[in-house]
């Protein structure tokens, strides 16, 4: 059988530890070829590129940084480094420093570098690692769980349209749990200081939020000590409130 090859990028750059942890992991799988952001960045969403040049440097044998965001990792990889002839059979975003779950996914580079993929219709995962105050982060649960998730979808293939979020708690997981998105209760906090010449400025974040209590979400899972695995699909469309928005008076 010939070697698969595999996809991987993130978005706390090509330097980051959990990308090196899951390169590691998956090379037992096939051919890995890692194609990541020259410099973090996390919080991008599924921001492309579109209004300056994008280019890529090589690294080493099947590694290349993008200076541009994960997105465009995942496009140019699949378009132009990889070719067309060596389709990946996989792609995979992680493993993250830090955790996306619920709302949260729809910031994350990480998810959005998959959900790319999605969009070209290959199988795909984002993994992101839970994080405490300890440093290093310990990645092995995250990237043993990887190897095997991964050996499974290449065995079964995806469901269409689909992709897997994966969330990894900080101590040694307890299970593994299939979740719905959760949702999180933002306490909508904004800090403002003032910079040396009194003017402000303002971080967005950094207080803790809560989340809407649902045993079936993925933060429960990660409550409860389980690794989470989180169907996603593309359509955001809400069926339940297209009849209601019908009813509007929507004239012209
Ligand atoms: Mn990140």
């Amino acid at each position: 059988m010939q070697p698969v090859s595999i996809l991987i990028t993130n978005d706390d750059g090509y330097g980051a530890e959990g990308l090196k942890a899951l390169e590691e992991s998956l090379g037992a799988l096939g051919t890995v070829w890692v194609v990541a952001p020259d410099r973090e960045q996390s919080g991008q969403g599924h921001a492309l590129t579109l209004n300056h040049p994008l280019r890529f440097h090589r690294r080493g044998p099947r590694h290349f940084v993008v200076q541009g965001t994960p997105t465009d990792c995942v496009y140019l990889g699949v378009h132009t480094i990889l070719k067309a002839e060596d389709r990946p059979r996989l792609v995979v975003s992680g493993i993250n420093r830090g955790y996306n779950l619920g709302d949260d996914i729809t910031y994350s580079g990480t998810v959005s570098a998959a959900f790319e993929a999605t969009l070209m219709s290959l199988p795909s995962f984002a993994i992101s690692q839970e994080v405490g105050e300890a440093s290093p982060v310990d990645f092995k649960a995250a990237a043993r769980f990887a190897r095997n998730l991964a050996e499974e979808i290449l065995r079964r293939g995806m469901p269409p349209d689909t992709l897997l979020n994966v969330n990894v708690p900080r101590k040694e997981p307890g299970g593994v749990r299939v979740t719905r998105q959760g949702k999180r209760l933002y306490p909508g906090g904004v800090i403002e200081r003032h910079d040396p010449k009194g003017r402000p400025y303002y971080w967005i974040g950094g207080q803790s939020a809560d989340w809407e209590a649902d045993p079936k979400s993925d933060f429960a899972a990660l409550a409860d000590g389980c690794i989470s695995v989180t169907p996603l699909h593309l359509d955001l469309t809400n069926d339940k409130v297209m009849d209601q928005v019908k009813r509007w008076n929507l004239a012209l």
